[in-house]
């Protein structure tokens, strides 16, 4: 199993052609089936024996892919799709080759340096201090549960330090945040307390200071230790009132985290750039690359603006580990809750260091022209209605006269005629439609094609 013999070398050259083969071609949206479905056709895939290599791959390709959808095809527009440069998917397969350990300097330090720089490119855009630094994470959701540990570990050091005794934690965050939020605050066994965005689903300063006065009036033992600003919301690509947001946390003490995960991509955009005014004040900020910075899954840069409070509260310590505790030496897995990692920030970094960063502005722009080429046409359309101007690149619009049951219908149908996948969401309460367009493939061609279906 471990030596490179003929049989190997064979399939080595099936597993290349094939990788080839999926990122020459357009692939097939595909369609998920049943596990009874699959089970009659794989089989049982875990013998005694082994099936073979071959064989094996021969049940990926022939049964087992087809029922993925391709995240990358571009006419799939539903939550948030993928689209990875043909330079980071390659370059996701020399990573898998090569038994990095990026978990410590040590061991890892060349992927470090590296994840650092394109760390570095992101925190630039946003205007954080040459001081700040993270790690790349698993996804957006761990991104935001790091974070928001550090800030509470922050926050009880300082009560802890002032002998204050705190009853409850409370995270502030919009009514539009994402379900991470919510979802962090369970495992941190903490509140989180909405703040209404107002009617343009904006956050704003004065929202949240009312939101804080009369809870903190309620219950006053409590305290708030993060407010959560949404830089693109999941549902419609709503921007925060960055700005107020972080002058009111730096003013009264509060660790100001901003949930960039789909939206900071567009830091890169000059077009939309001035949204993001204010991001430069957050403690902690993330963004997910594999939504719209064209890598593969699974990657999330977080990034601190003292990255020695992320240190305090996520390092772990043990007999074994303490070799690698040199003060001078950066170990990503001191920065969120992990400890052995991928170096999964590198297919990013190549293909930016690849590209250069001038190209990522062109194609985050290149989607944003797609989103307003898709207002155009469901303006011109007779029977749909834009439900608000995209900020970004999430278009919402709402088809006259249908239920939600029709919205699904219409979805499943999509799906299976292999056009597109295109899923209903919901906005306060009625159904609606979303093209979240991170792709550049994705063009008027697509949009035209799955709007004459409605
Ligand atoms: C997608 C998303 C997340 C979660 O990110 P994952 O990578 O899916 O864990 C968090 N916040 C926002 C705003 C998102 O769009």
């Amino acid at each position: 199993m471990h030596e490179f013999n003929p049989e190997v070398e064979a399939l080595a050259d099936d597993i290349l052609r094939y990788s080839l083969l999926r990122l020459r071609q357009e692939p097939p949206l595909d369609h998920a089936k049943t596990p009874e479905e699959l089970l009659e056709v794989a089989g049982n895939t875990i013998t005694d024996k082994g099936l073979g290599g071959k064989e094996a791959l021969r049940i990926f390709t022939d049964v087992l892919a087809p029922s993925c959808l391709s995240t990358d095809h571009p006419s799939y527009l539903a939550f948030i799709p993928s689209a990875p440069s043909e330079h980071a998917t390659l370059f996701d397969l020399v990573v898998g080759a090569s038994a990095i350990y990026g978990g410590s300097w040590l061991e890892g330090a060349g992927a470090v340096f590296a994840e650092n720089q394109a760390l570095r490119w992101i925190s630039d855009l946003a205007g954080l201090p040459e001081s700040a630094g993270g790690v790349f994470v698993q996804g957006g959701t761990i991104g935001n549960l790091s974070a928001l540990v550090a800030a509470r570990h922050t926050a009880r050091e300082k009560a802890k330090s002032e002998g204050k005794k705190v009853d409850r934690w409370v995270i502030v965050a919009s009514n539009q945040a994402h379900s991470s939020i919510k979802s962090a605050a369970e495992v941190m066994d903490c509140e989180v307390l909405f703040a209404n965005a107002d009617e343009d689903l904006v956050l704003r300063a004065s929202s949240v200071d009312a939101a804080i006065e009369k809870y903190m009036q309620e219950n006053p033992s409590h305290q708030v230790f993060a407010l959560v600003g949404t830089a693109g919301s999941t549902n419609l690509g709503i921007i925060d009132d960055l700005d107020s947001l972080g002058d009111y946390a730096n003013k009264n003490g509060i660790w100001f985290h901003v949930d960039g995960a789909y939206g900071l991509a567009a830091l890169c955009a000059p077009s939309v750039r001035q949204l993001f005014n204010g991001v430069e004040k957050c403690d902690s900020m993330i963004v997910d690359p594999h939504k719209w910075l064209f890598a593969p899954f699974d990657a999330c840069a977080l990034i601190y603006r003292n990255p020695a409070l992320g240190k305090a509260a996520h390092t772990q310590h043990a007999s074994y580990l303490d070799t690698l505790e040199d003060e001078n030496e950066f170990n990503p897995s001191d920065y969120a809750i992990h400890l052995t990692r991928r170096p999964r920030g590198l297919p990013f970094w190549f293909s930016l260091a690849a590209n250069g960063s001038k190209a990522y502005s062109e194609a985050v722009e290149d989607t944003i022209n797609t989103a307003k080429i898709a207002v155009r046409l469901i303006n011109e359309h007779p029977n749909l209605e834009l439900l608000m101007d995209p900020q970004l690149s999430i278009v919402a619009f709402t088809r006259n006269g249908w239920s939600a049951k029709q919205y699904q219908e219409w979805s499943d149908k999509l799906l299976d005629d292999q056009i597109a996948f295109v899923t209903p969401s919901a906005h306060q309460g009625k159904p609606i439609l979303r093209f979240a367009i991170v792709n550049p493939w994705t063009s008027e061609k697509e949009l035209t094609q799955i709007l004459a279906t409605l």
